[in-house]
């Protein structure tokens, strides 16, 4: 993961959580982006059912990090070739959806199954906080799970792009940090 002589690095990111949680969504809002240097793409890769998106975000202080985004469609039917990209995974986003309770519960699961094989940097993803009404998880006990898992807590939507740049700039920060 050593960055190249200009200061970027190339961090392989992957996004987990229950189906339906808004994972693709989320990829592709920030993918899409601002505009500007930091366009992303997203490049369908039908023969692993993995889908590929990749952004470039500033470091701070200086620097930049190509992020590779990994879309795991339908992880039930092709975990066994997911867990090959553990690996060289170095981050992982846990994704669940605070107006469904049981996302939240099933988050230990998937942390479980990326820790196995790697240590990533993990961060821990509420999703669709823009429905306010629906909403089943509170901050607090979110909060309290991030604690206990020792990773940050950032709460998204993809209406109105809520915190999704906050989310993936600071998982690229942390990973820095940690190689
Ligand atoms: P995935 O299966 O985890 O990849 O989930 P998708 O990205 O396919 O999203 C599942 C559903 O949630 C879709 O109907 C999306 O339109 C919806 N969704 C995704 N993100 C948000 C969000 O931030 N807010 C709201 N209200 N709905 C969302």
């Amino acid at each position: 993961q050593a960055p190249n002589p200009r200061g970027h690095y190339q961090f392989r990111v992957i996004v987990l959580g229950d189906a339906a949680v808004g994972k693709s969504s989320l990829l592709r809002c920030f993918a899409e982006g601002t505009g500007g240097e930091d366009v992303g793409t997203a490049t369908p890769c039908p023969i692993i059912g993995v889908e590929f998106y990749s952004r470039t975000v500033p470091l701070s202080p200086a620097g930049k990090a190509k992020l590779q985004l990994w879309d795991t469609a339908g992880q039930e039917r092709f975990r066994s070739i997911t867990r090959s990209f553990y690996r060289s995974v170095v981050g992982v986003l846990l994704v669940f959806d605070l107006t469904n309770r049981a996302s939240f519960e099933h988050i230990p699961e998937w942390y479980c199954e990326a820790v196995g094989d790697c240590s990533p940097v993990f961060m821990l993803v509420g999703h669709k906080c823009d429905l306010v009404a629906g909403r089943v998880v509170s901050a607090e006990e979110a909060g309290d799970l991030a604690a206990t898992l020792g990773k940050a807590f950032v709460e998204t939507s993809v209406r109105g792009n809520l915190n999704v740049e906050l989310a993936f700039q600071t998982l690229a920060g942390d990973i820095q940090r940690a190689l």
